[in-house]
């Protein structure tokens, strides 16, 4: 549907997800949260699964994280969307188990691990903002990412049968 960017598909947007792909736009993601409880709820949902309130409000997170699960793709899936790429599961800091799946860019792919700390940036196109994240600034350096590595598993599925 974006001809002239061919290497992002973008999500159709309605009124459950609209806050998400847009809120890049003042420079952090917004997620909709409880008010009653302060859950934070992803994906969207009408009601609060914490204490099944409906007082429910977007509120921009710090979008630092940590990557809890990837993939590296080397399938050419998406025409123009060069492999390899990263597919990231990550755990943002306000919560356990709050979660998004993105890609993580500007990171060998050689340096990628469960535990890494990484931080949003947003890809912009026609009005979506993409939420990526990105190692942070101290991500390699000692101490950094502590307690990671304990949550889920790298799943390099593409290398596993490779020629
Ligand atoms: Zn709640």
């Amino acid at each position: 549907m974006e001809a002239w960017h061919p290497f992002r598909i973008l999500p159709a947007l309605d009124d459950s997800n609209r806050v998400f792909w847009t809120s890049g736009e003042s420079g952090a993601l917004a997620i909709v949260r409880c008010r009653a409880c302060g859950f934070w709820i992803h994906p969207p949902s009408p009601i609060c699964p914490s204490c099944l309130g409906r007082d429910l409000t977007p509120q921009p997170v710090s979008g630092r994280g940590t990557l809890v699960s990837f993939t590296v793709n080397h399938q050419p899936w998406i025409p123009g969307f060069d492999p390899p790429y990263v597919i990231a599961l990550v755990e943002l800091d306000e919560q356990p188990g709050l979660r998004i799946t993105s890609n993580l860019v500007g990171c060998a792919i050689e340096k990628v691990e469960i535990g890494l700390p990484v931080e949003i940036l947003f890809d912009e196109y026609d009005g979506v903002w993409i939420p990526l994240f990105q190692p942070t600034a101290d991500a390699f350096e000692p101490g950094a990412g502590e307690g990671g590595g304990a949550v889920g598993a790298a799943a390099d599925a593409s290398e596993e049968g490779a020629p």
